[in-house]
This record gives structure tokens, sequence and C-alpha cells, in this order.
């Protein structure tokens, strides 16, 4: 869809992106799906590739592009395989962006260019039992003792956990002031106070590995905070719109292979004496997924478009994340309807779209969450 208005440079990427994926990830998407797991060497790849630097700057190892090439570079790996695009995510737009947003110039130079190269992959742990949509509630602990910090608590459905080399964490430092309270520190994986967990079953997503870690009398020295002291979350709130872009950019990858599935069976399907095509009810459904996906894609590419140009683009990145997850799951359940009991069975990849789509709405702030921050604008 869309490609017109595309720089060379944009062209490029979504055409090598697009040709590693269909040669390297949809071949193996299913089984990865079941297996719970995809190859770490991907991350590897990425990075050989520059793809993990995407939206970093040449000075840590980046490839000095911004977020339109981010976008560009998420919604072709989505339309592969949604599980592989999460844990790449996690990995750049939350882990690292954290690091370059928050970090200080010896943190960046010290962690980001391996992380970029893809040698040491990290996850973003600020979900807890108790702390979901409502971010003040973080209950892990980060208390100052000398010149270290010691964490305890415990973080639930962190991506790429099982396998991070390293955490970045938000603990509260001052529990009586709330979400000015809270601090973020990276903490590597061989800290005897933190345990990754084992990877939790899950609906969708099957090749992303989400797990809990525990923290107990987890001791991370001062110079691994990153940013200000009972700051940084809130920083991390505000500048961390990437994410949210990436997200809006999953969507659209995933509504583009959910609409090429359907498009395809519809085609080749004869019932009542010719192609399902020719149906009415399939040609419309089929027009209103391509709308909406090309709708989103508009949304999404206008915020990133903004972000690059370094203007205000906090609402419209919502706006573009929560039409974008709304739509996409709404384009996965039609081709599940479309593609008929052949969809319904596993060895299908409309199931597989149609499981992996629905956390796009909940993760990256839900889409009550979006609507609020949008409705925040608002003058009463
Ligand atoms: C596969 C997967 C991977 C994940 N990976 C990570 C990760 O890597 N790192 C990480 O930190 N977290 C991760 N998460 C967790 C994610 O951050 C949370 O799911 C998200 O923050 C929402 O929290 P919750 O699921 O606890 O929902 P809840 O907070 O329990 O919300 C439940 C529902 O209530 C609604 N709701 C809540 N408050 C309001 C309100 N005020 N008004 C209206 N409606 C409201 C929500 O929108 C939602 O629909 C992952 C989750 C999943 C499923």
């Amino acid at each position: 869809m869309s490609e017109q208005l595309l720089s060379d440079v944009e062209a490029q990427l979504q055409a090598s992106v697009r040709s590693f994926v269909e040669k390297e990830i949809i071949p193996h998407a299913q089984s990865w799906d079941r297996s719970g797991r995809y190859p770490r060497e991907l991350f590897t790849k990425f990075g050989e590739l520059g793809w993990l630097g995407t939206a970093f700057p040449e000075s840590v190892g980046g490839s000095g592009g911004g977020s339109v090439l981010y976008a560009l570079l998420c919604a072709e790996l989505a339309r592969g395989s949604a599980g592989v695009a999460l844990g790449m995510y996690v990995h750049a737009a939350l882990a690292c962006a954290a690091v370059l947003h928050l970090g200080n110039d010896e943190q960046r130079e010290r962690i980001l260019p391996a992380a970029l190269r893809g040698e040491r992959v990290g996850c973003w742990a600020y979900a807890e039992a108790g702390a979901g949509a409502d971010v003040t509630s973080v209950a892990t602990r980060a208390r100052r003792d000398g010149d270290d910090y010691v964490l305890s608590g415990s973080k639930l459905y962190i991506t790429n956990a099982p396998f991070a080399d390293f955490a970045v964490v938000v603990a509260s430092t001052a529990p009586e002031h709330g979400l000015k309270g809270m601090s973020v520190f990276v903490v590597e994986r061989d800290n005897p106070g933190m345990t990754m967990g084992k990877p939790m079953e899950k609906l969708g997503m099957g090749a992303a590995e989400t797990a809990e870690i525990v923290f107990e009398d987890c001791r991370v020295p001062s110079s691994d905070r990153l940013g200000v002291e009972g700051r940084g979350f809130i920083k991390a709130l505000q500048v961390l719109t990437l994410g949210r872009i990436a997200a809006a950019s999953f969507a659209v990858g995933l509504s583009r292979a959910s609409f090429e599935a359907a498009l395809s069976y519809t085609r080749e399907r004869v019932q009542f004496g010719e192609p399902l095509l020719k149906k009415q009810f399939v040609r419309f459904t089929l027009a209103d997924m391509k709308t909406r996906t090309e709708a989103a894609w508009q949304l999404t590419l206008h915020a990133a478009r903004l972000a690059d140009a370094g203007q205000a683009h906090g609402t419209e990145a919502s706006m573009a994340k929560l039409f974008a997850t709304e739509a996409c799951t709404w384009s996965c359940e039609r081709a599940l309807h479309l593609s008929g009991a052949q969809g319904y069975m596993l060895e299908s990849t409309v199931q597989r779209f149609y499981r992996d789509c629905k956390v796009l709405e909940i993760g990256e702030g839900t889409s009550e969450i979006q609507r609020e921050t949008i409705a925040r604008t608002f003058e009463i």
C-alpha cells in the first residue's frame, strides 16, 4: 500500500527490509510462533544491517535515521512476524532509546554501540503485578545505600527478559512523591540480585519471550542510574514517543498481512461457482480493510514526520497508536472470518495474526490511556 512520496532513502530501506523479511522471516514465522522463540542471531543480523540503530545518531553507533525510517522498518517486520518485531522494538525503541534519551555521555558510549550491533540485548521493565495502566503504582523500590542503590520488588510481562543481557528498570526512589519519585536504572544480567524468569505462555506474539523479573537486595551502582533521581520515569514518559509510533507501525504491518491473506484466499476460493472475491460483501470488507490500513499508515507517517522535524507530536503519536491498533484488531478478525475454517486451523497464518494483534491495543499505553492523552488537549 501507499509507497508514494517516500524519499529514495526511505524507499530503499523499505525494499531491503521487505526482501529480508520475505526470505529470512516469513518462511519461519509459523514455527517460531509455535516453538515460542526465534533465533538470537537475528539481533546480530539486524545490527549488521544497521536496522537496530535506525533511529539513533551515528555518534553512538546508530545509522542516523529517524522516526519515519523506523516506522517503515517496524511495519515491514511486523508483516512477517509480529513476535520478532516485538522483541526488536522492546530492545531498540524502549531499552536503548531510554539510554539515549535519559543517560549521560558515558552511559551512552558504554551501553549503546554493542546494543545497536545486536551483541547485547536489552529489555524494558516497567510493568508489575500492581502497575499497569496506572503508572503511579510502581512498587519496586530502589533504596539509596552509599554509592549504590538496592532494588527490591518484581516486574511482570517483560519481553526479552528470558535472554536479555541488561534490563532498563523503573523503580521508586521516593514512594511518597509518586510519579515524581521514580527513577530508571540499567541492571546487568549477571547481577546476583536479579533473577529473570522462564517464558510465560501467552495467547499471541508466540515468537517473543516474556517473563517475570525478581529483584532481591539487588545492588546497582549509582553510575547505572539513567537521568536525575526521581525524574527519570517522568522524562521517559515524555520522550519515549518512538514506542507509540513503533506500535502503530506494527499494527499497520499486521493489518497489511491480514489483508493480503484474505485477498489471496477469497481470490482462490470458489463457492457458488465463482471466486468469493466476486461477492459484494467480500469486496466491500476488503475495501474497508485496505482503507483503514491506509488511514492508519498516514496517521503514523504524520506523527513520525513531525517527530523528525523536531515538532510536538505526542498527541499525533497517540492518535496513530490508538487508530492503527484498533483498525488492526478489526482487520485481523475480518481476515479470519473471510478465510472460513481454513483460517481457523493452526497451520494458517491468519489465526496467528488474530492472536498477535490484540496486545497492540494493550501494550505501550492501552487504547483508554491513549484516549485520555488525546483528550487532555481539550480545554474545559
Ligand atoms: C505480550 C506482552 C508483552 C509485554 N511486554 C512488556 C514489556 O516488555 N515491558 C513492560 O514493562 N510491560 C510489558 N507488558 C505489560 C504492559 O506494559 C501492560 O500490559 C500495560 O501497561 C497495561 O497494563 P495491564 O495489562 O496491567 O492492564 P490494567 O492496568 O489492568 O488495565 C486493564 C484494562 O482497564 C483499562 N483501564 C485501566 N485504567 C483505566 C482508566 N483510568 N480509564 C479507563 N480504562 C482504564 C485498561 O485500558 C485496560 O483495558 C507486556 C504485556 C504483554 C501482554
